[in-house]
């Protein structure tokens, strides 16, 4: 996985359990994850917010890692054809702006290739939770194709031109490419 699918997964772990890494434990946490998939981490998070009430140490995750085999793991069914919306990873990321501010959040494509984590479905009632994961029909989003849109390439286009640390010899070649898009 890389470095920005770990922040934001451990992000939502932090938040989950209302308990921060410092920037330290961070780096130590993605060194030793990330020969991971992402798809793995988030499976191995699930099994972690079933069975752990607390933040999960470094080490928990780990053991939670090796004593999953991989193939129960994997939860992905063999779906056929290839999904535009999620370029057939299972999941979705989008942007929502929270008190103004834009936060990346995971949702599950309705495509059936990832199972949604369901806290609210778990048996063991000590372990249930409110916490899920969205599929894009509940959050109401109209994917076409999970990549970024026409408008969200131009206004991050329209950020870096008028950037002042931008070289201008990137610039130009910003410049350039956003002269072919508007034709
Ligand atoms: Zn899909």
């Amino acid at each position: 996985m890389t470095n920005k699918e770990f922040v934001q997964y451990t992000q939502e772990l932090e938040n989950f359990y209302g308990q921060k890494l410092n920037d330290t434990e961070k780096n130590v946490w993605y060194e030793s994850l990330k020969f991971m998939t992402i798809e793995r981490f988030n499976y191995i998070i699930a099994e972690i917010y079933k069975i752990n009430k607390f933040m999960p140490k470094l080490s928990e995750i780990i053991d939670m890692h090796k004593q999953i085999p991989y193939t129960q793991a994997t939860q992905q069914k063999e779906v056929k054809g290839h999904c535009e919306k999620c370029g057939d990873t299972g999941y979705i990321i989008y942007t929502k702006l929270v008190e103004g501010k834009p936060y990346q959040y995971a949702t599950v494509c309705d495509c059936g290739r990832q199972n949604r984590y369901d806290g609210r479905t778990i048996q063991d009632e000590k372990h249930r939770s409110d916490f899920y994961v969205p599929t894009i029909d509940e959050i109401g989003l109209d994917v076409k194709s999970n990549k970024p849109t026409k408008k969200q390439v131009y206004d991050s286009m329209t950020k870096l031109k008028n950037s002042e640390i931008m070289p201008e010899s990137i610039k130009d070649i910003i410049r350039r490419e956003f002269i072919k898009m508007k034709e």
